[in-house]
């Protein structure tokens, strides 16, 4: 099984990165899905099927949590797996996160934190090649 996959970061190059080393880890990837802020992962979300979401914090326009927020008020959206990669340094916030169901990936991270906590959440499994 391969996922569709949406990034939401409002820094492209991090977005290239997560996007590389999920390929590295072998992750089965389908579609592909970007975007560089919480009001543009919504609007993905609303026109794409997406089976998880990874998510940065601090973007203007709308921050992660907020888009958070809304996904998970929206029955069509509630039960996406997110996944929040971030710099964030408040405990209280990742907490918050935590409670919200989100799983957690400070940056800068290993690829074998980023293919575990995937493989965890989604379930899929991870080839060899
Ligand atoms: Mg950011």
């Amino acid at each position: 099984m391969a996922i569709n996959i949406l990034i939401v970061d409002d820094s492209a190059v991090m977005r290239s990165i997560i996007l590389k080393t999920m390929r590295m880890a072998g992750l089965p990837l389908e579609e592909i899905y970007q975007a560089a802020n919480g009001q543009e992962g919504l609007d993905v979300l609303n026109r794409h099927w997406i089976d998880l979401v990874i998510a940065d914090i601090n973007m203007p326009v709308m921050n992660g949590e907020e888009m958070i927020d809304r996904m998970q008020e929206n029955s069509d959206t509630k039960e996406i797996p997110i996944i929040v990669v971030s710099t964030e340094g408040s405990k209280t916030r990742i907490e918050r996160l935590q409670h919200k169901g989100v799983r957690f990936i400070h940056k800068p991270f290993s690829p074998e934190i980023i293919r575990d906590t995937v493989t965890d959440i989604t379930g899929i499994g991870v080839s060899d090649e």
